[in-house]
C-alpha cells in the first residue's frame, strides 16, 4: 500500500531538519535537478523489499539500518568504494517490475522536495542480469517514471522527468547504449552520459559512440573533473561533444588565485576554464558528494572547501545536485540548506542556481524558458 501520492514523507533515512534558508523551508521552491542517479535513489526499504523477492542478502534488514549503512559506506573518501554500494543498489534493479517501481517511487521523492523538472540518469547495461533486454530496461524504467508523474499530478502538484541514459566508461557497449539513447528519444530519453571509473577511461575510447551521438543531434552530459583532473574534462568537452559537465568541479585546478582582500579575489583563467566560462558550459556540482568522493580534497575536506563559491562568484554557470539522494542521505533543498550555510547565500543565489539548471536542461528552448518562469513565480510567491 503506498502512502498519498506526491505528499510523502521523505525516506527515513532523511530525518534532518527542515532546510531552512532566510526562514523559508527550501522543499517549497520549484527546483530542477540534473544530476541524480536512479540507481542512487532508492527508498531502503524497497531495496529490502525487492532484495527479499530475489533472496539477496544486505547488511542490514531494517530500513533506517539499511539506510544508515549506505551513508557510511558512502563517507570513506574514495569513489572506488563509494562506487560498491550501487552492487547492491543495482542487484534489486533486475526485473521489470523492480525498475519500475525503483523510477516511479524517485518520481514522487524528487516532488516530494519540490523538484518540478528532473534529469533521471542510469545505465541499462547495468540492468541485464535477469534477462531483460536493453529496450526492455528502458521502457520499465519510463514505464515507472510515467506512472510516478501521474501520481504526482494526482496529487495536486506537477513534476516532469526525462532519461539519460549512461554507458559505463570501463565497458565497450557505448555505441550500442547511443543508438539505444537515441531510439528511445521520443519515448523519454532526453540525452546521453558516460559513468564509472574516470580516471584511466577518458572519453576518447567512445568516440565512436560520441560521434553517432552528435550526428543525431542527442545531446550529451559527461562526468568529468570528480575523479580526475582537466585533461578528463578536455576530453569530456572535446572527444565527447558535451554541451554539460557531470560535476566538472576539478575544473578549478585552472583558476590560480593571484591575491585576494576583504573584498575581493584576484584570479588568473587558464584556457580551458575560459572557455568552460565563456561558453556558459553547466557545472553539475553536488556538494556532499564531492566531499565524499574526495572530489575536492586539494581544497579541503569541509563544504566551506569547496570551489562551488569560487566558481559562481566568478561567473561560471553553476548547478547544485544531488547525484546520489541515498549514499549522501540528501536531497536538493538539503543541499541548497548546506551551501547557504556554508557561503551565506540568499533566495535569489538559490534562485540563480535554478534558473541556470532549467537553462542548462536538455528540453526544447520553448520548454526550459517554461521552467525559468516557473521557478521565478515559485520565487516570487515566498
Ligand atoms: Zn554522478
Amino acid at each position: 500500500m503506498s502512502p498519498e501520492p506526491g505528499r510523502q514523507e521523505p525516506p527515513s533515512n532523511l530525518s534532518h531538519a527542515a532546510p531552512l534558508v532566510d526562514g523559508v523551508d527550501v522543499r517549497t521552491l520549484p527546483k530542477v535537478s540534473l544530476h541524480d542517479h536512479l540507481d542512487g535513489g532508492l527508498r531502503p526499504q524497497t531495496i529490502i523489499d525487492l532484495a527479499d523477492e530475489i533472496d539477496l542478502d544486505l547488511p542490514e534488514s531494517d530500513a533506517d539500518a539499511l539506510g544508515a549503512w549506505f551513508e557510511k559506506q558512502s563517507n570513506s573518501g574514495s569513489l572506488v568504494e563509494y562506487l560498491k554500494t550501487f552492487d547492491i543498489t543495482t542487484a534489486v534493479m533486475q526485473t521489470h517490475y523492480g525498475l519500475a517501481r525503483v523510477a516511479r517511487e524517485f518520481v514522487l521523492d524528487l516532488a516530494a522536495d519540490g523538484v518540478v523538472y528532473g534529469e533521471v540518469r542510469w545505465a541499462p547495461e547495468q540492468h541485464l542480469g535477469r534477462g531483460l533486454s536493453l529496450d526492455d530496461a528502458v521502457e520499465a524504467v519510463q514505464s515507472g517514471l510515467e506512472q510516478g508523474v501521474a501520481d504526482v499530478r494526482n496529487g495536486g502538484a506537477d513534476i516532469r522527468v526525462g532519461q539519460l541514459v549512461t554507458a559505463m566508461r570501463h565497458a565497450d557497449r557505448a555505441v550500442e547504449i547511443a543508438e539505444l539513447a537515441v531510439r528511445h528519444r521520443d519515448s523519454g530519453v532526453v540525452g546521453f552520459d558516460i559513468a564509472g571509473a574516470e580516471a584511466g577511461f577518458p572519453p576518447a575510447n567512445h568516440r565512436i559512440a560520441f560521434d553517432y551521438l552528435a550526428e543525431n543531434f542527442l545531446p550529451v552530459t559527461v562526468h568529468a573533473g570528480e575523479a580526475d583532473g582537466l585533461d578528463s574534462i578536455r576530453g569530456a568537452l572535446f572527444d565527447g561533444r558535451a554541451l554539460r559537465l557531470g560535476h566538472g568541479v576539478r575544473l578549478a585546478e585552472d583558476i590560480t588565485i593571484e591575491r585576494q582582500d576583504d573584498e575581493n579575489i584576484y584570479v588568473s583563467l587558464g584556457r580551458l576554464s575560459q572557455w568552460v566560462k565563456d561558453r556558459e558550459i553547466t557545472l553539475e556540482l553536488s556538494p556532499s558528494s564531492n566531499l565524499q568522493t574526495g572530489a575536492i580534497a586539494a581544497w579541503g575536506d569541509e563544504l566551506v572547501d569547496h570551489p562551488f563559491d569560487l566558481l559562481y562568484q566568478l561567473g561560471f554557470r553553476v548547478t547544485v545536485n544531488t547525484d546520489n539522494r541515498l549514499m549522501s542521505a540528501t536531497t536538493i533543498s538539503r543541499e541548497l540548506a548546506l551551501l547557504a550555510d556554508a557561503f551565506g547565500y540568499d533566495l535569489d543565489d538559490l534562485e540563480t542556481f535554478q534558473v541556470n539548471a532549467a537553462r542548462a536542461s536538455f528540453l526544447p528552448l520553448e520548454d526550459r524558458e517554461d521552467l525559468v518562469e516557473t521557478i521565478a513565480d515559485g520565487f516570487d510567491e515566498v
